[in-house]
């Protein structure tokens, strides 16, 4: 990545620890966490040693509670799946079940 205020290629590397950013004015509590995954992975960050200055994309999902709600969508999507399937073979079971009362029936006995 380019430095925005100078242009020159900025090093790459993590700033380490648990570490939050926090908007001027609000709680702690209110921040966004500047790492991803429940073991705290830091995400990639990029320095000038010109300007002095660090550049942090802020990764989707980031922190605890993000990655909480990642696992969640996952598992339901996953019961959602398996929910499916049992429906559908469930009335394949029924269809076939229909079919052979059907045929096993005397035509006199309608
Ligand atoms: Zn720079």
């Amino acid at each position: 990545m380019d430095c925005p205020l100078c242009g020159k290629e900025m090093k790459e590397g993590v700033i380490s620890g648990g570490f939050k950013w926090v908007e001027d004015g609000r709680d702690a509590w209110e921040g966004i966490p500047l790492s991803t995954g429940l073991l705290g992975r830091a995400p990639k960050s990029f320095y000038c040693p010109d300007c002095r200055q660090i550049v942090l994309p802020v990764p989707e999902n980031a922190g605890f509670m993000g990655a909480v709600q990642q696992k969640i969508d996952t598992a339901s999507e996953k019961i959602g799946t398996v929910q499916r399937r049992w429906e559908a073979q469930r009335s394949q079971t029924k269809e076939q079940k229909k079919k052979k009362e059907f045929g096993s029936k005397d035509p006199w006995e309608l």
